[in-house]
């Protein structure tokens, strides 16, 4: 209101010859209040959560910002979990239940509709509990994830999952276009449901996490064989294949099929350097009709309060962009009914 009250002063003063650009601006101080989808949301299980809080400083960058190796990398990271630097952590809940809750909470406020991604039992439970703001995403990876194409075949067409995704076997340094994933892009392809693929940084340190972290496979350079392989595949690239921008905007130009995921980065990186290297590179570039919102909400549910707020209040975002953004180009990718145009 304040804000809305200070434009209507600056308004009077700067007279008519600014009359449009002003409307401009007022267009943009305004809060988005349509629906949401988030491209990027985990399953969780009972076991992940203990009395043991764990609570995460944002940006994500800003918690380990530097490290000598003489030192113990997972110890130093537990102390930083458990007593938080900031003034503000987000903070995870104590059981399953208060996660469902707040999870609840979170995805009503916003009025968000998330792919959710996890073990298909995992995915199943939240969605009997939470019911339709959830969409069924069945996560994969080599070596962890027992599913057959037979299975996967079962998921869509018998339990509605829609999704194939997160597939996050880049933690396992194996590179998208690797001939064990091709049954897979090839049932998806066949079944005409689109795939999602983490492309992008790890955590703060993740080799001491999972040492098979590859951040050369963020490329998106790296989806070119399989686009050519599988031309009618729908391909998110979850994070946006972080940092690699120049790479993310070569291949969205080149292949228009290729959409791509926020996945988070937005409270990832310092928002000043997200809005100026990322974001506006990405919509300036002419792609803001195939960036969709996402948190990559883990455990923490209130990630997804400061994940909307740093896209809503982008200053360079028309309320255009933000629909398309928010909703639009989700709709569309997930081929949902388009509420907007
Ligand atoms: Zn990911």
């Amino acid at each position: 209101m304040r804000l809305i009250f200070t434009f209507f002063i600056f308004s009077l003063l700067s007279g008519c010859n600014s009359n449009r650009e002003s409307k401009v601006t007022h267009e943009k101080a305004l809060k988005y209040e349509g629906p949401i989808i988030d491209m990027h949301i985990h399953s969780a299980e009972n076991e992940e959560f203990t009395i043991d809080t764990l609570g995460f400083c944002l940006p994500i960058t800003s918690i380990i910002q530097h490290f000598d190796p003489k030192d113990d990398y997972l110890e130093i990271w537990n102390n930083k979990l458990h007593d938080p630097e900031c003034d503000d952590p987000i903070w995870s809940p104590s059981s399953y239940e208060n996660f469902i809750e707040r999870l609840t909470y979170q995805l009503d406020k916003h009025n968000i509709t998330a792919v959710t991604s996890g073990p298909p039992l995992a995915v199943e439970n939240m969605y009997n509990r939470i019911g339709d703001r959830i969409i069924k995403s069945c996560q994969f990876r080599i070596g962890r994830d027992n599913i057959t194409t037979d299975s996967l075949r079962i998921l869509v067409n018998k339990n509605g999952f829609r999704v194939l995704g997160e597939i996050s076997n880049q933690y396992e340094g194996i590179a998208p276009s690797d001939p064990r994933m091709e049954p897979y892009y090839a049932v998806a392809e066949e079944l005409d449901i689109p795939i999602a693929i983490h492309l992008g940084s790890g955590l703060p340190g993740h080799f001491y996490f999972e040492p098979g972290l590859t951040p050369r496979l963020s490329n998106p350079l790296e989806l070119e064989p399989i686009i050519r392989k599988f031309p009618k595949l729908r391909i998110s690239i979850m994070h946006y294949g972080e940092p690699y921008i120049d790479e993310l905007i070569s291949m969205m130009v080149n292949y228009p099929q290729l959409y791509a995921d926020i996945g988070g980065m937005q409270v990832f990186y310092p928002r000043e350097y997200f809005y100026e290297y990322h974001l506006k590179k990405m919509v300036s570039a002419g792609l803001g009709k195939r960036i969709m919102f996402g948190t990559d909400m883990i455990i923490w549910p209130e990630i997804i309060d400061r994940a909307v707020k740093v896209i809503d209040e982008a200053p360079f975002l028309s309320m255009k962009q933000k629909d398309d953004i928010f909703y639009n180009n989700a709709a569309r990718f997930l081929r949902l009914e388009e509420k907007k145009k």
